[in-house]
This record gives structure tokens, sequence and C-alpha cells, in this order.
């Protein structure tokens, strides 16, 4: 074996245990995940029924709302509904930790293929082919 050859499995090795002690900690943040929900949140803005309103005023019309829709796709159906402005905050917490969740997925993923890679590269040096 060359001294390149040595420093390549060295690198390699380093690369395992570097992703595998990143994928630890993508676990511990997956653990610490509060509440979810899927989706996202908009606001809506209305007009009435109501001729002379404000909403219909011809200079400034002044519309209804905000009021606050929460959509979301879940095994292919999708959803829409109205939240309460109370029910708001605790929403837009639990849409945040779901993209977190899924930020967090997708890297646990890149790293599972990025190691099996680096765990083959290692085999091949030990191989010598
Ligand atoms: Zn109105």
């Amino acid at each position: 074996m060359t001294d390149a050859d040595s420093h390549a499995m060295t690198i390699g090795m380093m690369n395992v245990t570097r992703i595998q002690r990143r994928i630890a900690q993508l676990q511990q943040q997956l653990l610490e995940l509060g509440p979810l929900h899927p989706g996202s949140i908009s606001e809506q803005y209305n007009v009435c029924g109501n001729p002379g309103c404000r909403c219909k005023d011809p200079k400034k019309p002044q519309k209804h709302g905000p009021y606050y829709q929460l959509s979301y796709t879940w095994q292919g159906k999708s959803s829409t509904r109205f939240l309460r402005p109370e029910q708001v905050e605790e929403m837009r917490q639990k849409v945040a930790n779901y993209k977190r969740l899924r930020e967090l997925m997708n890297e646990w993923v890149g790293l599972a293929v990025e190691r099996e890679r680096a765990e083959r590269a290692e085999e091949k040096h030990h191989r010598g082919d």
C-alpha cells in the first residue's frame, strides 16, 4: 500500500465517522421536535353580501378580514379549513415544525446515501481494486 492509498482510506473512514456523528445529531433533533402539522397558512380578505357595506365602498373598499386558512395535502387528499385568530400562532409553530421535520429527514436520507458511498469506497481500498 502506498502512502497515497493509506491517506485515501483514512479520509474514507473519517467521512463515515463524520456522517455517523451528523446522523446522530439529526436523530436527536428529530426527537426534540414539538407538535407538528403539514400545510401552510394563508390570509384571506372577503367581500360580503351587504349592499352599502364598507367592503363595497366605490372609492376606498375595506374588505373583511384577515381570515386565516390552513391548507394541506395528506395521503393524496387536500384539505382547507379556517382557523380562529387565537389558533393561528400555535398552528404557525406546528407548520414550522413539520417543515423542520422534512428538512431533517432529507438531510438524514442524503447522509445515508453518502455513507453507503463512503463505505463502498473504503472496501474498494481494502480489496485493492
Ligand atoms: Zn362587507
